[in-house]
């Protein structure tokens, strides 16, 4: 069938463009499509793997080991595309490329411009992965930034010309803007319009128009966004703030009938939809009854989308353990400068039922999460380590219960005598950020009785990973002679993929993210565990 959706934004940013294509690949995959997803991000970086978390979000990796725009974390939340090196699109590796088959000589001495040859390559990378599999039925392209971004112009003339080239019952343009509400409670239709503007401008006529707006708009204010933007009435559609959870978008779509109006302007039948999984999120939702308060200590607190799958996972393992899981952000510089975990976290602090150290990069903010580890430890605190997170047990570890006070990561200190947890030797002297790391999937192997075969009933464990430390072997026996519990190892480099601690309801450091791979629909095994422990605890 092979169908391409272009999602396109305007007005601002943040409108939930990755939320909103996302859904809109729920639905259609919930009515038996195939889909694939595919993010081009406008920035000259070649990928999301040098960018600080603090600028952009999170970086998401996918199985192949590609450092993505978190945007693919919400298309594997809604959806089973696979997910890919190609699914990211960045002008970063457009321009590289392009430039490189210039020095090759390929362009046979013409002059190489935007129009045709760096669209032509964007195109091409589009194609790519909805004809990569025979059965793919639409692919649905979103395409970062605003209309009006100088830098996303080349991506909005590939999808000008792929929907010319296609037609438009075979490829056509969603456009997301806002509806912004002035004085009281009027609706401003006015930007939208303009946006659409702009589209047209480009080249471009939205065929679906979908507004977020505080309430769902009526039909005389669809009627005149209609009317002002060339755009029938049935295709102008709401997205109003949920008040429960972004996975309840899919079914307000649905009861829009946004993807039968997509189908048909496809010139696809609207086969019998199966959205009883997205119901029953929702009502997994609603009828949450307890909280678990999870302290996240960590050094990019400040913006919740750096830690964005961890917490989407936190949320999927509360569905799944009833509870309403509640983020206690806690930047570890706080307990580093207070020294006094007690006080933070405990019943007269933060009050948390669990501790999360999640996954990061430098030396700030180091001793703190050692400090919570170590807190979480001797009270019996659940306490999960992503990562970095597992270091820090290990830190604790050899600082706390060996009493070598010296015990460190080379990422924070280099002169170490005790460096429990260092570099990988075959990438020491390796300069080049970015690349440099054990990234993508492995498989772990789990050791029968501990807490991290419990969580995944299995031996085998397929997870991603994103670092450059590992557990020093050297340390190996010393820590284990201790007490501390190797819970999963990657036998082939001989590395050890998870700790945990003896005497403590649950204790797991993970050397991997399973943030990546959890679902609205299916909890990552060790966040569920996590959470059940510290509910149970609770109770
Ligand atoms: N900074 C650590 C490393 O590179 C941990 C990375 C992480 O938490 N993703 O190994």
């Amino acid at each position: 069938m092979n169908k391409l959706i272009f999602v396109s934004g305007g007005v601002c940013s943040s409108l939930g463009k990755g939320v909103a294509a996302s859904s809109l690949g729920a639905l259609l995959e919930s009515r038996g499509f195939n889909v694939r997803m595919v993010k081009c991000d406008p920035y000259i970086n070649v990928d999301a793997g040098t960018m600080s978390p603090y600028q952009h979000g999170e970086v998401y990796v996918t199985d192949d080991g590609a450092e993505t725009d978190l945007d693919l974390g919400n298309y594997a939340r809604f959806t089973s595309s696979p997910l890919s090196k190609a699914n990211s699109i960045t002008t970063g590796q457009v321009y590289n490329t392009v430039i490189r088959k210039e020095r090759e000589g390929h362009y046979l001495g013409r002059c190489v411009q935007v129009i045709p040859h760096i669209t032509d390559e964007i195109k091409a990378r589009i194609m790519a992965v909805a004809k990569e599999n025979a059965d793919t039925d639409i692919t649905i392209v979103e395409i970062g930034g605003t209309v009006g971004d100088i830098e996303s112009i080349p991506f909005l003339e590939a999808a000008r010309q792929l929907i010319h080239e296609y037609g438009r019952n075979n490829a056509l343009s969603v456009h997301l803007t806002l509806i912004p509400e002035v004085g009281d409670g009027e609706l401003k239709t006015k930007p939208s319009q303009h946006s659409v503007k702009s589209m047209q401008g480009l080249g471009i006529q939205p065929d679906v128009l979908i507004c977020r707006a505080p309430v769902m708009l009526d039909d005389v204010t669809r009627r005149k966004i209609g009317l002002f933007t060339n755009m029938e009435n049935d295709a102008v559609f709401t997205s109003s703030n949920m008040d429960t959870t972004i996975y309840e978008i899919p079914l307000m779509f649905y009861e829009q009938k946004l993807d039968q109006v997509i189908l048909k302007k496809l010139g696809l039948e609207a086969r019998p939809a199966n959205i009883e999984p997205w119901q029953e999120v929702v009502q997994q939702a609603v009828s949450r009854k307890e909280k678990v308060r999870v302290g996240i200590v960590g050094k990019y607190i400040e913006l919740h989308d750096s830690y964005k799958s961890v917490y989407e996972a936190l949320f999927h393992a509360g569905l799944e353990c009833g509870v309403e899981v509640e983020l206690v952000k806690i930047d570890s510089a706080r307990v580093e400068e207070n020294q006094n975990a007690e006080a933070i976290l405990g019943k007269d602090g933060a009050a948390v039922d669990g501790i999360l150290v999640p996954g990061g990069f430098g030396h700030r903010g180091i001793n703190g999460m050692v400090l919570a580890a170590k807190w979480a430890r001797d009270n019996k605190v659940p306490y999960f380590g992503i990562c970095l997170g597992m270091h820090i047990m290990l830190i604790d570890w050899g600082k706390h219960v060996l009493g070598w006070e010296d015990a460190d990561s080379t990422e924070f200190n280099q002169n170490t005598k005790k460096a429990v947890v260092s570099l990988l030797e075959e990438q020491v002297g390796l300069k080049n950020y970015g690349g440099t790391m054990r990234l993508g999937r492995y498989v772990s192997v789990a050791v029968p009785g501990t807490k991290f075969f419990a969580a995944y009933g299995t031996e085998n464990v397929s997870e991603r990973h994103r670092h450059r430390y590992e557990f020093s072997n050297q340390y190996r026996d010393e820590m284990t002679s201790s007490g501390l519990i190797i819970g999963a190892t990657y036998p082939k480099d001989d590395l050890v993929e998870s700790v945990e601690w003896p005497d403590h309801p649950w204790g797991v450091g993970v050397q991997f993210h399973p943030e990546f791979k959890s679902k609205p629909t299916a909890a990552s095994p060790l966040f569920r565990d996590f959470i059940a422990v510290a509910r149970d605890l609770k109770r």
